[in-house]
C-alpha cells in the first residue's frame, strides 16, 4: 500500500482534446504521472456522440461511415471493427432492450469506449477501463445518476492497475444499471471525473478542454472576456446552473466543494481557473437558450439594472430575458459596464 502516500489526480479530456490534441494530452498525462497516481477520463472524439445518436435513431449506415471517418487517424492502429460489429448487432436487436433510451445509451457508450482504447494505446502504460465495470448508476437512462457507494466498491480495479505500473483510462459519460449500459447526460464526462475524484480522495481534478478556463463571459462572443483565475465552488455552481458550459452542474454537485477543480486547455497545458474556496469576485455573465430567446444571467456583486424583462433574481445574480438578435450586443454591453465602470 505504498500508494497511500502518493497524491491522486483525476484528469478528464473533452472531445476536441482527444480528437485534435491527443499527443499533447498524452504528454501531459505522462508528465503528471511522474509524481501522481493518475486516472484519466475521456470523452468520445468530438462529433462521435452526435453521429452515434443519429445512427441509433435512423439506422442509416452513412453514420457508421462517418463514425469511421472521425476515427480514421487512429483506427488502423487500434482497430475498430469490433465496435462496428457491436453497433450493427445492437441496432438489429434494439427490440430486446427494456426501453428506447437504454438501447440508445448502449450505442452512445461506444464513442467513449473507442476513445479510451485509442488513448490507452498511445499512452503505452495506459489501460482502457470500460466504465461498465466500475461506474454503477440508477436506471434513469440518458440522464443517469452515479450510485457512489456501489461505485466505490469497484475501484479496486483502478488500484490493481496502479499496482502493476499502469494508468487507467476510463470511459467518461457512461455507466451500468443491472445488465444495461447507461449514460449520464450530454457532457457527462465531467461528472464521471469528479465522482471518481471524490471517491478516490484525489488531490485535484483537472478538466481539460478547448479553452483555458472559465471566462467572465463566453470568449467566442465577448472578445475581451477575461479568465477568472479563482472562482469559489459556490459561485461556480450558480454559474453552471445558469448556463456556464465549462463544467457540468452534476459534476459540481457530487464533489461537494471538497476537491479543487482545475480547468485548463490541452493544447499548451495551460491552467486558467481553479474552482475551490477562493473567489476573486469577478463578474460572470452566462446565457442559456430558451424557446423564444435567451436567459442572460449576471453573477456578481452590484449587478446592474437593465431595461430588460427580469426572469429571476437571487442573492448574487439576476437573470434577464433577451431576444436572440440582441444577445451578443447585450452581453458585450453588460460585460463592459461590469468590468470597466
Ligand atoms: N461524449 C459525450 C457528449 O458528447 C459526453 C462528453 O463529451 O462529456 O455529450
Ligand atoms: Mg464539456
Amino acid at each position: 500500500m505504498i500508494h497511500k502516500q502518493i497524491p491522486r489526480i483525476v484528469i478528464k479530456f473533452g472531445g476536441t482534446s482527444v480528437r485534435y490534441f491527443l499527443r499533447e494530452a498524452v504528454g501531459f498525462v505522462k508528465s503528471l504521472s511522474e509524481r501522481n497516481l493518475v486516472t484519466v477520463v475521456v470523452s468520445a472524439l468530438s462529433e462521435a456522440t452526435d453521429t452515434l445518436l443519429s445512427f441509433a435513431l435512423t439506422g442509416d449506415a452513412a453514420y457508421l461511415e462517418k463514425f469511421v471517418d472521425i476515427h480514421e487517424k487512429y483506427a488502423e492502429e487500434v482497430g475498430i471493427e469490433k465496435e462496428l460489429r457491436e453497433l450493427k448487432w445492437v441496432r438489429e436487436h434494439r427490440r430486446l432492450y427494456p426501453c428506447r433510451r437504454s438501447y440508445v445509451d448502449h450505442i452512445l457508450s461506444i464513442g467513449e469506449r473507442v476513445s479510451s482504447r485509442i488513448f490507452a494505446n498511445l499512452l503505452e502504460s495506459g489501460v482502457a477501463v470500460d466504465a461498465y465495470e466500475i461506474i454503477i448508476t440508477d436506471g434513469n437512462f440518458g440522464d443517469a445518476k452515479i450510485v457512489l457507494g456501489e461505485t466505490a466498491r469497484r475501484l479496486g480495479r483502478l488500484e490493481k492497475i496502479w499496482e502493476s505500473g499502469g494508468i487507467p483510462v476510463v470511459t467518461g459519460f457512461t455507466g451500468r444499471y443491472g445488465g444495461y449500459r447507461t449514460t449520464l447526460g450530454r457532457n457527462g464526462s465531467d461528472y464521471t471525473a469528479t465522482s471518481l475524484a471524490y471517491l478516490l480522495r484525489a488531490r485535484k481534478v483537472l478538466i481539460m478542454g478547448e479553452v483555458e478556463g472559465i471566462y467572465t463571459a463566453d470568449p467566442y462572443i465577448v472578445k475581451d472576456a477575461r479568465i477568472i483565475p479563482f472562482l469559489s465552488y459556490r459561485r461556480a455552481k450558480i454559474a453552471s446552473r445558469l448556463g456556464m458550459r465549462a463544467i457540468h452542474s452534476k459534476a459540481l454537485n457530487t464533489i461537494k466543494g471538497e476537491i479543487p477543480i482545475v480547468i485548463g486547455r490541452t493544447k499548451d497545458w495551460r491552467m486558467g481557473t481553479m474552482v475551490d474556496e477562493l473567489d476573486m469576485k469577478m463578474p460572470l455573465i452566462t446565457h442559456k437558450p430558451l424557446r423564444d430567446g435567451y436567459a442572460l444571467s449576471i453573477i456578481g456583486e452590484d449587478v446592474p439594472r437593465m431595461p430588460h424583462r427580469k426572469l429571476a433574481r437571487g442573492k448574487d445574480y439576476i437573470t434577464y430575458f433577451v431576444e436572440r438578435k440582441n444577445l451578443e450586443e447585450t452581453m458585450r454591453e453588460i460585460h463592459g459596464m461590469m468590468l470597466y465602470d
